[in-house]
Order: structure tokens, then C-alpha cells, then sequence
């Protein structure tokens, strides 16, 4: 096919999450930097809805995460912005028989500074859109996808405004009640937990020592995540899973009690603290689409999988399936070839199953061993985080483990 009208595009990402803007950049570098005709005439589309909702959250990015978003230029400008985590400290916080002293992996045990950094979502995102405009190499449009159709040669996407517009590639990057992922006939496999996410960004009083703290409850993990200073301050992160039901009631308590409740539960280890964000509820579920790309759609991020947000896991996952799918897509058009063919699908499907379940998994076992009742396995997870904090070589293993996926190296094959 040859790209005739406005309306036309070798590809469109949808979703200006962080999946989505960060493959829009990958995509835009590309361009830039090609030096093959084929690739850098390529014509590549942002769809991204003005959103008014800003995201409190807060982003650790692990291992090569923050490599790849350096080598896209975009790091540069994050890196004052982020807090690096030299230390992940787990407190078995449980009331339970079996119970396990405290583990902490230092990166410099692998020889690094830093297991990574920690960022503000809107900090990060502010930073990708800002390049992505810079380098002015991709169309972006202000609208959502309402409906898309398949064909031979293009897929037909349907804004909510009523504009047509065509894609060899479409790169789902909506989010995980994905439209994209629905129309184009994706069945996901999916599953509840009986928990809730509280999130909210705190000042405090004593420093953190870029060190993340995970408190390991009978409802889920208390995780502390160190962030940069807020105003000559210094300032963290915290996910709080717990019971939806006691979600609730913290969030129907006054800012007062809510302040109290969190630093008893932090044991005050960073003494006296006060909110610099609002308190965010986020419902946890778990899914793994069966495929990752079919019809001309590449499912990224959270339109592909999710799971419970431990061990930061969700986004550096999410970060791998941009690299690979805009990998595949940019050989092909360098190649002159289609990049939403029945080739660039096989080849991503078989790219990502392997990494996507067993993070999934993985997340899911650590989870469900916080919140079972069941005697042997509370032992099995009580006896191994012994055995993490009194033997290095396993410790080691299970630092790199942490890591390790992000540190393969991206496909070149097309
Ligand atoms: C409390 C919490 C803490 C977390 N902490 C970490 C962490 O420390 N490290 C980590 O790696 N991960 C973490 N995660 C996971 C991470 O936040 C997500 O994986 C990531 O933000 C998902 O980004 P996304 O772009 O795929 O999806 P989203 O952020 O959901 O973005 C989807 C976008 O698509 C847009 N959209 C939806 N429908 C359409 C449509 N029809 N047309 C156009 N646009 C559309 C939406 O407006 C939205 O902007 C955490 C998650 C939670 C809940």
C-alpha cells in the first residue's frame, strides 16, 4: 500500500499513557535517525484524548528500562526528576507463625549503583510528550478510537469525532479495558484479587536513603518508594494494597487521621510525615491476553497484561513490549515491507509470551502466598525469605532474576 491521504499512516499508536507515548518516541527516533528512505518517509500517528485525570503515581524503572529510554533521548531529562533505589528492603509486616527477619539487596551486591531510579508518572510523561513534539516526526491527534475494522492491506480506525483514519499497524496502547484489544477479536484470560491499591506521594521527616521499603501484610504489601525533594523536603512514594473494605473506610477518614494511620503502619522509620498528593484508589485484577497481536493490532502495556502492582513490575514489562514491537515494525519498513503483517504478529506473539507469563505468574505466586491462610505455604514463603537473607549466591540470584529479563537483549530479527 502506498500512504495516499492525511488520513493515512504506515502506523498509529493509540493511548497516550506512558506504553503509549514511549512508543511513539521509540518510533519518532526511528524515524529520525534512519537512514534508509523507506523508513524515514515513514508516517506514524499518536491518537492521545486530552485527559484531565492526573496520575499521582509514582514509576520504579528496573534494569535496561531506564538504558532504553536513555538510548531515546528522553532520560536526559528525567534523570533530576528521580530518586535511584540502592537499597529494596523487605519486612515481613505479618502477624503469622512463620515469620522471616528482614532482607535487604543492596545493588552494589551486583556491582551497581542503583536496581534503577524512581520516577513521577507525570513527570515521565510530561518528558516523553516534550521530545516527541520536539522531534515533530510523528502526527498527533487529540481524540480517542471508537471503533476499528481490519482489513487486507489497512486496518479503518474510527474516532469518537467521526474521522476516518488507516493503519498497516495499529500499537494498542489503551490501557486495560482496551477497545483496541475487543475489536480486534483478543480474548484475554482474566482473574480478581480481593484487594485494593491506595496510592499517594508523602514528605517526611527523616531521609529514606534510596532505600524502597516493602512491608509484607496479610492484606497485600505496604511498599515506601524514595522519590526526589519536594520543596527542600524529602519525599516518597506509597502503594498501600489492602482489603477494599478497608481502603473505604482510610479514605473516609480526615487528611489528619489518614497521616496518622500511614506512619504507625510505617513503623515511623521516616519519622514524622505529611501528604503532598491526594490519597488514589486503584482496584487490583490480574490479565494475560492470548495473544499479543492479531488483526493488525500489537497490544502494549496494560491493554496486554496486568497484575498487582509488587516488585514494579507492570510498566518496566510494558517498556519491553514497546521495544520489541517497534523493533519488528521498524525492520519491516526499513525493509520496505508492511509492519502490521501476518509475520510481524507471529513474530511478536512468540517475542513476549515467554516474558509476559512469567512475570504474571511470578507476581501472582508472590501475592496470593501474602494473603493465603494456608499454613505450609505461609512456611515455604516465611523459610525462603530466610534463606534470601542469610544466603548471598541466593540473594544474588534472586537480585538478578529481578533484573535479569530486562537485561536480555532486544530481537533484531525481521
Ligand atoms: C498503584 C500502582 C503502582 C505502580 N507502580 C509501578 C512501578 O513502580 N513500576 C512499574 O513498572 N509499574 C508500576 N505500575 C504499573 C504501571 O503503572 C502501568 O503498567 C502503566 O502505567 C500502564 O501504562 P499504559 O500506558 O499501558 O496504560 P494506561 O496508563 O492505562 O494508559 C492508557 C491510555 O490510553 C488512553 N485510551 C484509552 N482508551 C482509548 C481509546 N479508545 N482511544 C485513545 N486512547 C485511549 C487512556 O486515556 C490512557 O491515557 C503500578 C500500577 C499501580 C496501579
Amino acid at each position: 500500500m502506498s500512504i495516499k491521504s492525511n488520513a493515512e499512516f504506515d502506523i498509529v499508536v493509540v493511548g497516550g499513557g506512558l506504553a503509549g507515548l514511549t512508543a511513539a518516541l521509540a518510533l519518532s527516533t526511528e524515524i529520525a535517525q534512519a537512514t534508509e528512505a523507506a523508513i524515514g518517509n515513514a508516517r506514524v500517528a499518536l491518537v492521545m484524548p486530552k485527559s484531565d485525570r492526573i496520575d499521582g503515581r509514582t514509576t520504579a524503572l528496573l534494569g535496561q528500562s531506564v538504558d532504553y529510554l536513555e538510548k531515546l533521548g528522553v532520560w536526559q531529562e528525567c534523570v533530576s526528576l528521580s530518586a535511584p533505589l540502592s537499597t529494596m528492603r523487605i519486612i515481613d509486616g505479618t502477624s503469622r507463625l512463620w515469620r522471616a527477619p528482614p532482607v535487604d539487596f543492596k545493588a552494589v551486591e551486583l556491582g551497581l549503583d542503583a536496581f534503577g531510579f524512581n520516577i513521577a508518572n507525570a513527570a515521565l510523561g510530561n518528558a516523553l510528550l516534550s521530545k516527541i513534539k520536539a522531534q515533530s516526526k510523528i502526527v498527533i491527534i487529540e481524540d480517542s478510537i471508537s471503533d476499528i475494522q481490519s482489513g487486507a492491506e489497512t486496518a479503518q480506525l474510527t474516532t469518537a469525532n467521526k474521522q476516518s483514519i488507516y493503519a498497516r499497524l495499529v500499537i494498542a496502547a489503551d490501557g486495560k479495558n482496551s477497545i483496541m484489544r475487543q475489536k480486534a477479536g483478543i480474548s484475554v484470560h482474566k482473574w480478581q484479587y480481593p484487594q485494593m491499591a491506595v496510592a499517594l506521594n508523602f514528605t517526611h521527616q527523616y531521609s529514606h536513603n534510596f532505600t524502597s521499603t516493602e512491608f509484607h501484610t496479610e492484606e497485600g504489601p505496604f511498599t515506601i518508594v524514595p522519590m526526589t525533594d519536594l520543596d527542600g523536603k524529602y519525599q516518597s512514594g506509597l502503594v498501600w494494597v489492602m482489603h477494599p473494605e478497608n481502603a473505604d473506610r482510610f479514605l473516609l477518614q480526615d487528611l489528619a487521621k489518614q497521616e496518622k494511620q500511614v506512619e504507625e503502619k510505617m513503623q515511623s522509620i521516616l519519622g514524622k510525615i505529611s501528604f503532598a498528593t491526594t490519597a488514589q484508589q486503584f482496584p487490583l485484577s490480574g490479565m494475560i491476553a492470548k495473544q499479543f497481536a492479531d488483526n493488525r493490532v500489537a497490544l502494549v502495556g496494560d491493554a496486554a497484561h496486568l497484575f498487582p502492582p509488587i516488585g514494579a513490575q507492570g510498566f518496566n514489562l510494558g517498556l519491553r513490549d514497546v521495544r520489541e514491537i517497534c523493533t519488528f515494525a521498524g525492520n519491516a519498513l526499513s525493509a520496505a515491507k508492511d509492519p502490521g503483517s501476518l509475520q510481524v504478529m507471529d513474530q511478536y506473539n512468540r517475542s513476549r509470551r515467554r516474558d509476559v507469563s512469567t512475570r504474571t505468574g511470578a507476581v501472582d505466586m508472590l501475592n496470593r502466598s501474602l494473603l493465603t491462610d494456608f499454613l505450609p505455604v505461609q512456611a515455604v514463603r516465611g523459610l525462603g525469605l530466610f534463606a534470601l537473607a542469610n544466603i548471598p549466591v541466593l540473594r544474588k540470584f534472586a537480585m538478578r532474576q529481578g533484573l535479569s529479563v530486562a537485561r536480555q537483549k532486544p530481537s533484531s530479527a525481521a
